[in-house]
C-alpha cells in the first residue's frame, strides 16, 4: 500500500523567521491526514523546521546534498550533516540543479547511493524539456534518466525511493501537464521500474507529479491511478494553499 505523499519544495525562498512563521500557521491548519507531508526547505531552515514540527507527522526535507562523506567541497552539505539534524527526505536531481548547477545523472546516482546508506529517503526528480516533448522524446529521456540515476542500486533500497515526474515545461510556468499526460508518464515510470527491478519493488515506489500543482488542480492530479503524490513549488510557500493541496 502506497501512502499518498505531498511535499513542498520551497527552493530559495524564506528566511528562518519566515519559515518559522509558516510552520506556526501550517501547524494551526494541520489536522492530521492520511497523506504524508513534508517541506523541503533551504539548508538554513532545516533544523528550525525539524524542531517546529516535532510532535507532528509533518516531515522535513533538504533540496540537495553532496555525495562525499566529507572533504574540501566549499559550500556543500553532507548526508551526515542532514542526518544529524533529523531530516527525513532529500530532493536529488531537481531540473533547476541539472540546469544551473551542473547536476548530472552520474552525480544523481552517487547521491542516491550515499543517501541509501542511511535513513534519509531521496526524492529523485526526472522529466523532459518542452523541446524533448515536442520531438516525441519525453519517454526516452525519462527512461534514460531512470536507468542512469538508478544504475547499480539494489531493489530493496529502491522501495524507499520517491520519484517526482516534473516536466520542465510545467515548472513555475503555470502550465500544468494535463492529468492524462502526468498519469501516462507516471505509469511509464512504474513500467520502467518493473523492467529494471520487478513488480513487487516497483509497486512500493511513490511516484509524484510536480509542475504548477495548486489547490485548483490538486484533486484531478491526485485522483489519477498511478500518481501517488505531488512535489509542489510555488503553492507550498503559502500555508493555506499547501494545506488545501494536502486536503485535495
Ligand atoms: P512549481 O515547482 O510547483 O512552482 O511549478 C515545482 C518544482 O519545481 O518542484
Amino acid at each position: 500500500m502506497r501512502i499518498p505523499f505531498i511535499a513542498g519544495n520551497w527552493k530559495m525562498f524564506k528566511t528562518k523567521a519566515e519559515a518559522l512563521a509558516f510552520a506556526e500557521e501550517f501547524k494551526g491548519l494541520y489536522q492530521g491526514t492520511d497523506v504524508q507531508t513534508a517541506i523541503c526547505a533551504p539548508f538554513t531552515n532545516l533544523e528550525a523546521l525539524v524542531e517546529a514540527f516535532k510532535g507532528t507527522d509533518i516531515k522535513v526535507g533538504a533540496q540537495n546534498v553532496h555525495f562525499a562523506d566529507e572533504g574540501a567541497y566549499t559550500g556543500e552539505i553532507s548526508v551526515a550533516m542532514l542526518e544529524e539534524i533529523g531530516v527525513d527526505f532529500c530532493i536529488v536531481g531537481h531540473s533547476e540543479r541539472r540546469q544551473y548547477f551542473g547536476e548530472t545523472d552520474e552525480t544523481c546516482n552517487l547521491k542516491l547511493k550515499k543517501l541509501f546508506e542511511g535513513p534519509i529517503r531521496p526524492i529523485l526528480c526526472v522529466g523532459e524539456s518542452l523541446d524533448e516533448r515536442d520531438a516525441d522524446k519525453a519517454f526516452d529521456i525519462v527512461k534514460g534518466q531512470l536507468e542512469a540515476d538508478l544504475a547499480g542500486i539494489d531493489g530493496e533500497l529502491i522501495k524507499k525511493l520517491v520519484i517526482a515526474y516534473e516536466p520542465i515545461w510545467a515548472i513555475g510556468t503555470g502550465r500544468t501537464a494535463t492529468p492524462e499526460q502526468a498519469e501516462e508518464m507516471c505509469a511509464f515510470i512504474r513500467e520502467t521500474l518493473i523492467a529494471l527491478y520487478d513488480e513487487e519493488i516497483a509497486d512500493e515506489v511513490i511516484i509524484q507529479y510536480g509542475g504548477s500543482v495548486k489547490p485548483a488542480n490538486a484533486t484531478e492530479i491526485m485522483n489519477q491511478e498511478e500518481i501517488d503524490g505531488a512535489l509542489v513549488g510555488g503553492a507550498s510557500l503559502k500555508a493555506k494553499d499547501f494545506m488545501e493541496i494536502i486536503d485535495f
